[in-house]
């Protein structure tokens, strides 16, 4: 026995995901005569992103309304889709929840007074450039402004895509320096745009230079290519983000529609490079605002070894009034999850603060009353299923010199 304890790495295939779709079988007739090579190539992927209005009438029956909404608004706020994305679509009806995310929506052209343009200020906790430093021990590392889909409800528009501002490699060296001489950053978030829309090369250099940072306890990495572009997710990239291992890679699913076998298979390959995966939604009327759309795709997310991290509210950024929805919306959800799927299916449901104040977490509340007993307060509850039970909130047992409680 001693010394003989061997452990066998088991290969990893995830072999096919039953109930999953598989973006290349359901792709348009415009790529028909595309092999499985390219189209499991994030090269080719990006390469033959869906940019123009022409594009899209290739793969799409286009409504009138987004036909305009395209002409409108792809000025403000650049436009792209990755064929794989685009293959989850559907074909004819403008409601789908994969299409409101990716094309143009008449909605982006309305604004009102109380929307802003940088709704968190994350500028103006800029220390330097490429840094937002606003929790004491966490900061937010922008690394790049590009993304192989640009998300209709985004809240960092008036950043991402825009080529004027991307971030340079003086910048991330910037940023490094930073966090470097920034003792108090201990959880490292790199986002952007999307920071896998960098090359393997970058990454790696980045990974590497804030694992050599003593204080940096925690490394996130925020990408949403894992729904948009699963592609990137290449054993190469797997091989960088083990070596920086553990990496807690937060992805960005909003619908079950959005998961398919490409997906999927991205996912089990980022946990068997020892990432922990976890996942922010946001929350989008329309598109994911019913209690059985978020149950459906957290039970699925699960499944694939991905948790729930965030719900998040629309932001008061400017053009998306039209994803917005109540906060009585969030809390009917979550207070739907809660009981009917086990708790690592529930997220935080939160606000991100306009002005910079932060996230603040919303519960439904459970509490139906409370009254006096000469125990403590009674307090009554309201459980999943909406029965009402009782709890005695014990007030401190006041015990006399020989050890007996005086009630
Ligand atoms: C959301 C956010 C973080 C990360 O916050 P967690 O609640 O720890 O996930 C860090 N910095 C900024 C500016 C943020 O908006
Ligand atoms: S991937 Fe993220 S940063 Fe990029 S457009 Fe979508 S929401 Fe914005």
């Amino acid at each position: 026995m001693a010394g003989s304890a061997r452990v066998t790495r088991i290969d990893f295939d995830p072999g096919p995901l039953p109930s999953l779709r598989s973006s290349y079988e359901r792709r348009p007739a415009r790529f028909s005569d595309v092999d499985r090579a390219s189209w499991e190539s994030w090269h080719w992927q990006h390469q033959n992103r869906l940019r123009k209005l022409e594009h899209f009438e290739e793969v799409l029956t286009l409504s009138d309304a987004e036909r305009r909404a395209f002409e409108q608004s792809a000025a403000r706020f650049r436009v792209a889709v990755t064929p794989h994305y685009a293959a989850l679509m559907a074909t004819a009806n403008p409601g789908c929840p994969v299409r409101q995310q990716g094309l143009p929506q008449p909605g982006e052209l309305r604004h009102y007074d109380f929307e802003l343009e940088d709704p968190l200020a994350e500028e103006a906790h800029m220390p330097v450039p490429g840094i937002t430093h606003r929790y004491p021990d966490r900061v937010l590392f922008y690394v790049s402004h590009h993304c192989p889909v640009y998300c209709r409800h985004c809240t960092r528009k008036r950043k991402v895509s825009d080529p004027t501002t991307a971030a340079a490699r003086d910048q991330i060296e910037a940023g490094l320096h930073y966090i470097r001489t920034t003792p108090t950053a201990r959880d490292v978030v790199i986002s952007g745009g999307d920071p896998l829309t960098l090359s393997d090369a970058r990454l790696r250099e980045i990974l590497e230079a804030l694992r050599s940072i003593e204080h940096v306890e925690v490394i996130r990495l925020g990408t949403r290519n894992p729904v948009t572009l699963p592609q990137r997710i290449t054993p190469e990239l797997c091989e960088i983000l083990r070596a920086a291992s553990p990496v807690f890679v937060h992805t960005h699913f909003n619908h079950p529609d959005e998961l398919s076998q490409e997906s999927a298979r991205a996912l089990r390959m980022l946990l068997d490079a020892g990432c922990v995966l976890g996942n922010q939604m946001v929350l989008l009327r329309g598109v994911n605002d019913q209690p059985e759309t978020v149950m459906e795709l957290n039970r699925q997310l699960l499944r694939l070894g991905c948790r729930p991290y965030y719900m998040l509210q629309c932001d008061m950024a400017a053009g998306i009034s039209h994803f917005r929805t109540p906060l009585t919306t969030g809390l009917q959800i979550m207070d739907h999850l809660r009981g009917r799927i086990g708790g690592m299916g529930v997220p935080h449901f939160v606000v991100d603060l306009p002005g910079g104040g932060g996230k603040v977490e919303l519960v439904p509340d459970q509490i139906e009353g409370r009254h006096d007993s000469p125990w403590g307060q009674v307090v009554t509850f309201r459980n999943f299923a909406g029965e009402r039970f009782e709890f005695v909130d014990v007030d401190p047992p006041r015990l006399d010199a020989h050890g007996d409680d005086e009630r």
